[in-house]
């Protein structure tokens, strides 16, 4: 019997590169570098707080960051930035992948990993 967690991902995660994500640490490192991931998290909390006139308050320095989750697209797991965890990422952080899954589909999928920041 096929494992309920797959459902399709062969089409856009085969053969695919993955980046290695520990969290809080990638946050925190985000947040000091301002990067791509602190951009993503930055517009994910203004889109969320763009019909609240007090948003302000809550767009102040880290705070923004508790708009910010993703899900593994296996089993659903839940990713955020002040949990410690380790997650999987593409490139363009679209699909992430939790521990658990990655160990689990890695050779199915055939799944690489590079080792360079984000
Ligand atoms: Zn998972």
């Amino acid at each position: 019997m096929e494992d309920w967690r797959l459902n399709g991902q062969e089409e856009y995660l085969t053969n695919a590169v993955l980046y290695k994500i520990t969290f809080p640490k990638f946050w925190e490192q985000a947040y000091v570098e301002k990067n791509a991931f602190y951009q993503t998290v930055l517009k994910n909390a203004l889109d969320h707080m763009k019909h609240f006139p007090n948003a302000k308050n809550y767009l102040q320095g880290e705070k923004i960051q508790h708009f910010w989750h993703e899900h593994c697209d296996f089993c659903w797991d839940k990713a955020m930035t002040d949990i410690e965890c380790e997650f999987y990422c593409t490139k363009d952080m679209r699909y992430w992948i939790c521990k658990k899954c990655f160990d689990d589909f890695k050779d199915k999928f055939g799944w690489r990993i590079k080792n360079d920041s984000l």
